[in-house]
This record gives structure tokens, sequence and C-alpha cells, in this order.
């Protein structure tokens, strides 16, 4: 049985980076026909919130992500929280310290420091010197009880290699001369990552382990750690690292970075997963557009790329157009009240067919639900402002008596739809012996007060007769 899991930690909003890693966790489990997990590594717990942990929740929900065991659906393996898990760690360090696999430690801060200071002057990477490894359990705990403060390291092995047999990288050597009797549980009397990660996914009963590159330097430290315990590891499968543009580490100073930044921005979920999608993986050739359910079919763990992503937001932002034309208009009106009434516009106080025939109009020309409201405020605030530009250029005296001379016809146009009053406004400049455009750009910011918008005579249909021939009487008075 398949089962994977996300485990990130809540010291932040979910990452684009961290959303990848769960999209993927998500697709294979469904593949697989398994289960996908969600545990909340919060044992930070100077850096873990549990606003965090909800708001993370919360945008992989947005994003259709649905976990099958975790925080608030529960399961059979829980609790999901580690920070709810401590006696469990506390359990199997003891245990490994009973069988000699691991050791208390003693030695202060100060005592490092020289180690290290040592190796710095020698040039050669800091090792510890395992001073400790021979003290008995028995002396250990008598020092303990004394009052001594200790942390428990695990016996690493110092000859051979420790391989990490990865699904996307192949297999990946580590020698363990490099290795460090590393620490698993902190003088506080808390365990580390790596130990609690380990613990978690034999008790969890994670079959693949697949998460960011980031992590496989930790690998080969977890896999002593399942040796020590005796245990079989999962499968594991490390996911390109994401970068920039300029090939950096993403940061704040590239733009946008979370998922809940995104939404904020105007982004469909559809389209951040499908971007999310391309991040080290392929549909095949060219593909661009993918949807989820494509996606859970044709994904292969095998197929990830080993190189880096680049995190391009103006793709993001192209396959966000797209989904913007494609969805379900009902829908988008309902995903459009957010944005609206950030702006001020109570939507739901217009006729809805009106909304939706602007927002037809407008999603044309746009790529995000915040530029649908910046290029359609006119169409529900009669105040709008003139673009000062517009003004110079076409409410020219000229101008605004020959649309004016245009009003009586209009009044009378029967059905007032693009088709006749294109014929009208075309009819009356051969009359004129002037050009079209003049007549419909003074329209235009007539009526919206703007140079750019969509089709005029589309967007006088939708804007109703009556309204349209307000607005002219307005602007010309
Ligand atoms: N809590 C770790 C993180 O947020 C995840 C580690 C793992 O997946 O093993 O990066």
């Amino acid at each position: 049985m398949v089962r994977v899991r996300f485990a990130p930690s809540p010291t932040g909003q979910l990452h684009i980076g961290g959303a990848r890693t769960a999209l993927f966790n998500y697709l294979f489990a469904k593949k697989h026909n398994g289960k996908f997990i969600l545990r909340i590594e919060d044992t930070d717990v100077e850096r873990s919130r549990a606003e965090w942990a909800e708001g993370i929740m919360r945008s992989l929900r947005w994003l259709g992500i649905e976990w099958d065991e975790g925080p608030d659906v529960g399961g059979d393996f829980g609790p999901y929280f580690q920070s709810q898990r401590k006696e469990i760690y506390l359990e199997y360090i003891q245990k490994l310290l009973e069988e000699g696999k691991a050791y208390y430690c003693f030695c202060t801060q100060e005592e490092i420091e020289r180690e290290r200071q040592i190796a710095r002057e020698q040039k050669i990477p800091y090792k510890y010197s395992k001073k400790c490894r021979n003290i008995g359990l028995d002396e250990a705990k008598k020092r303990i009880k004394n009052g001594e403060k200790a942390v428990v390291r695990i016996k690493a092995p110092q000859e051979g290699v420790t391989i990490v047999h990865d699904i996307i990288r192949g297999d990946v050597e580590f020698s363990n001369d490099q290795l460090d009797d590393f620490i698993i549980l902190k003088s506080d009397g808390n365990p580390t990552y790596n130990f609690v990660c380990v613990i978690d996914d034999y008790l969890m009963k994670i079959s693949h382990v697949i998460r960011a590159e980031e992590h496989l330097s930790n690998t080969p430290k977890q896999l002593i750690i399942y040796d020590a315990l005796n245990i079989q590891p999962p499968q594991f499968a490390h996911v390109p690292m994401i970068l920039a543009p300029d090939r950096s580490k993403l940061s704040k100073r590239h733009g946008a970075t979370s998922v809940e930044e995104f939404f904020e921005n105007g982004y469909l979920k559809e389209a951040i997963v499908n971007y999310l999608l391309l991040l080290g993986w392929s549909p095949g050739k060219d593909r661009t557009i993918i949807g989820l359910d494509e996606a859970i079919e044709k994904f292969e763990l095998e197929k990830v790329s080993k190189n880096a992503a680049i995190y391009d937001t103006n793709k993001l932002t192209w396959i966000n157009g797209y989904y913007l034309k494609e969805i379900d208009i009902e829908d988008l009106y309902e995903r459009m009240k957010y944005f609206y009434s950030k702006k001020g516009i109570e939507i739901e106080r217009f006729d809805k067919e009106y909304v939706k025939s602007v927002l037809k109009l407008v999603r044309e020309k746009v790529k995000t639900l915040v530029e649908v409201v910046d290029a359609s405020v006119y169409f529900f605030d009669d105040n709008y402002e003139f673009e000062q530009k517009g003004v110079e250029k076409y409410l020219t005296a000229d101008n605004l008596s020959i649309v004016k001379s245009l009003l009586h016809e209009l009044r009378n146009l029967e059905p007032f739809t693009a088709s006749k009053i294109e014929n009208l406004v075309r009819k009356k400049a051969e009359e004129l012996n002037i050009k079209a455009a003049n007549i419909i750009h003074t329209i235009r910011v007539c009526i919206s007060g703007r140079t750019v918008t969509p089709g005029l005579f589309e967007m006088m249909e939708v804007m109703g007769k009556d309204e349209v021939v307000k607005r002219i009487k307005k602007a010309c008075d």
C-alpha cells in the first residue's frame, strides 16, 4: 500500500516549493490508490505557530490537495502534530540508549567550541571527538540525576558508505567518515528533526518519502537511525529545487512566493496547480495545460527531473489567463465577490446576469482576478474618474457635439445590441465624413472615463441603453 506524507513545519505560509512537494505526494498517492498523509512538524516551539499550521492547511485545501489522514480528519496513526508525540519519541530514544546504540554526551558548549576551533585551525571539517561514547549508561544516568546536562548522540558508523537509493537521482553515496555521532535528543529534552522524522515515517507506515532536495543530506543520517532501530526504511525521492530566473535562491525579492499571496493577487487554484506540475515534471512534449485528473493518470516519480526547476511568474500568469477564460462563469462570479468587495464593490447588489455579462467581457483581456476588478470597476460605479489624457484627446467640443447628436438615435435603437450600435456609429461617421474611430474613442471615454476598455459596442450592449445614454449626457454637460 502506497502511503506518502507531506510534513511541513508551520513556520510561515505555504511556499510554492512546499505546495509542489505536497502536490507530487498527492499525485503519487492518488495514482497508486494510496493514502496521502499530512503531518505537522511543529517541534520547533520558538518558530512554530498554530496560525501557520492552519494557514498551510487552508492553502492546501484551497488548491484541492486534501489529505486522507492528518489534522482535522484524523486517522489510525495519529496524533499528526509532532508536538503531541514527544512521549513516543522518548521511548525510542530510551530503547537506543539501552541497546548501546546511542549514548549520553556531557560535553559542554565550551568543550565543543574548543574542538571546533582545533578543526578550524587544522582546516579539517569538524567532527565530534566521541569523547563520551564510552560512558556507561548507569554512570550517565547517575550524572543526570545529579543535575548534569546531557544530549543524546547516536553511534554513527565510522567506515564504509551509506547509500541513498533515490527514485529520481539513482544511488547517492555518502562516505561514513563524513558522518558524526549526531545529536538525536537536545539538552532541553527535545528530540531532533532527523530522529522524529524517522520515528513518524516508521509508525505512520510511510512507503515513500517524497521531499525537497534540500533534505537529501539528511537522508544518510536518517538511514543510520533506521539501521540502529533495525527497521526497514521507506523509499526516497528528492524533488529538485526551485530557483529564481537568475538561478539564485528564491526569495521575497522575486515577488509572491506563497500560495496565500497568489490567492490574494488573483490567481486561480487551477492555474497554480497546473504551474506547480510543470516545476520538475512534464506531461509530455510541449504540453503546458494539464489538469489534476490527467496529471494523476500520467504522473511518474521516475520522470521527475534531477535538475533545478526555474520559477517563472510570467508563465504562471499566462496559465492563469488561460484558466480565467475557461472557467464556468457562475464559478467566476462566486470567486469574484471577494475581490470586488476588497475594492468596496458589493456585486450582490447588482443584477447577477449583468455582472456575469461584464465578467464575460472583461476576462478576455486580463490575466488575474485582481485585473478583472480593475478592468471593470466603472461598470459598477458611475462616479468613475476620467483619464486626463482621454479627456484632452477626445472630449473636445467638436467630438462631444457629434456624440450628442447621436443620443436621439441611440435612445430609439431597438434592440440595443452591439451590431446595431456599430451600424449606427459607422453610418454617422460616413454621413459626417469623419473616421468612425473618432466617435468610438469619444463614446468610450464618455461612458467609462478610460481610453482602454473591452470592445466598445459589446460594452455598450452590456451596460444597457439607459445607462449609456445617461453617461453620455453627463459627460457632455
Ligand atoms: N518539516 C520538514 C520541512 O518543512 C520536512 C521534512 C521531510 O519532509 O522529511 O522541510
